[in-house]
């Protein structure tokens, strides 16, 4: 089964979608990420099984360029709070807040200089996603046209699975000869947690 603990992320990440990637880069970088990329980052992770106390842990020991004080009276409470820990009745009863789908984040609050989150194939310019695709190992010209293309029709999610396709094509291949995943599991992914979780069941 799956360990998802807070000294796992770093190598989990290389499982994650590109905007989640792009957000784990830069808290390594920067130990730090400002609220919309904290935001969109915990619910992506407790949208992959963190707990809150395993969270807590991750953002703690990420940001450890700062004290505990600091961090306790800053950052803590909005981490138990998007767990439904803390809050009024109706946070608490609901478990906190839903993971983001590509949807809101290709749409709701455009990232502002110094802010990851957002949707590289989106808010990235072509060149910079670019720079960030060979970062994280693709490398294949055809699939940099593909997201090229689909970046300038305005298919951002496309490129997304285009690359996903890329990075997990002979397991896909595999899958398929064997059965194991049915094409309604192999369509169009629309949510980061899908990406995480179809990753996921194909390489483990
Ligand atoms: Fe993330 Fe969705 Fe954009 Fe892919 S299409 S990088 S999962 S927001």
């Amino acid at each position: 089964g799956a360990d998802i603990s807070a000294r796992n992320i770093d190598a989990l990440s290389t499982q994650f979608p590109l905007c989640m990637q792009n957000l784990h880069k830069t808290l390594r970088r920067d130990a730090h990420l400002k609220h919309f990329g904290r935001l969109q980052y915990t619910l992506f992770l407790k949208g992959i099984g963190l707990n809150l106390e395993e969270c807590l842990v991750f953002w703690r020991s990420s940001f450890h360029k700062i004290t505990d004080d600091t961090f306790n009276k800053e950052y803590r409470y909005n981490v138990r709070h998007t767990y439904g820990d803390v809050g009024g009745d109706s946070n608490r009863r609901g478990g906190g807040y839903s993971p983001f789908s590509c949807q809101k984040i290709l749409t709701e609050h455009p990232p502002g200089p110094g802010e990851a989150h957002g949707c590289p194939y989106r808010h990235f310019n072509l060149e910079n996603l670019t720079t960030l695709l060979q970062g994280v190992g693709i490398t294949d010209r055809s699939v940099l046209n593909g997201v090229k293309e689909d970046k300038d029709s305005q298919k951002f999610h496309m490129a997304c699975n285009r690359v996903f396709e890329h990075v997990h094509k002979n397991e896909i291949k595999k899958a398929k000869d064997e059965s194991v995943m049915t094409s309604a599991q192999l369509e169009t992914i629309v949510h980061p947690n899908e990406y995480f979780k179809r990753s996921y069941l194909l390489k483990n």
